[in-house]
């Protein structure tokens, strides 16, 4: 899978049905094979004439926004940040024979940083409601090594801001509005059940090794 221009849409790692009943089959394969591709063919047209940057990765694009050409630097947050964020998302998401609680390090640092799951999940829940307009809530790494919840608008990301993230949920409308309607409440307490701590996990600790 190339994570370099031309950039390719990375299959679902599940089934589309995989998180029924809490996100359905139709907003997935909305999600996935119409938003997400969109973001990818887009980037390859704006990456296309550039051959100078065709050997940059995806993450390269979002950590050095600042130092592309003017003219590329909205598009290329835009939709680089469209396909990272999404790719990053769905991969956090579980199908059933993954851990839906924290575990390992990432579980302790939780604990450490929020004295509990059950607080972190009250903290990163009110994030995400906070979002006005379309956007995302972060579980991140800060540079001093702690855990912060964050969000960022449209499909900006962290790596921008020098923010390594471990968790997301997006919370475009096009996220939950089919099954949920406006009740971006109901889909962020259900999102935490098909979360994929195995893979937080391993985010987490790709950080520190
Ligand atoms: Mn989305």
């Amino acid at each position: 899978m190339s994570n370099r221009y031309p950039f390719e849409l990375k299959p679902l790692p599940y089934e589309y049905n995989a998180l029924e009943p809490h996100i359905d089959e139709a907003t997935m394969k909305l999600h996935h094979d119409k938003h997400l591709k969109a973001y990818v063919d887009k980037l390859n047209e704006i990456v296309g004439p550039y051959p100078e940057f065709h050997n940059w990765y995806l993450e390269t694009f979002l950590c050095n926004i600042h130092s592309l050409p003017n003219n590329l630097q909205t598009p290329i947050r835009n939709n680089a940040g469209g396909v990272y964020n999404h790719n990053l998302f769905f991969s956090l998401l579980s199908s059933k024979d993954t851990n839906s609680i924290p575990i390992g390090n990432l579980a302790e640092k939780i604990e450490k940083d929020f004295g509990s799951y059950e607080n972190f999940k009250e903290k990163f829940k009110e994030a995400a409601l906070s979002r006005f307009g379309s956007g995302y809530a972060w579980l991140v790494i800060d540079r001093n090594k702690n855990l912060k919840i964050i969000t960022t608008a449209n499909q900006n990301t962290p790596l921008e801001l020098n923010l390594y993230p471990v968790l997301v949920i997006d919370v475009w409308e096009h996220a939950y509005y089919l099954k949920y309607n406006n009740r971006r409440n109901e889909y962020i307490d259900n999102f935490f059940s098909v979360l994929n701590f195995k893979k937080a996990e391993e985010l987490y600790n790709r950080f520190f090794a």
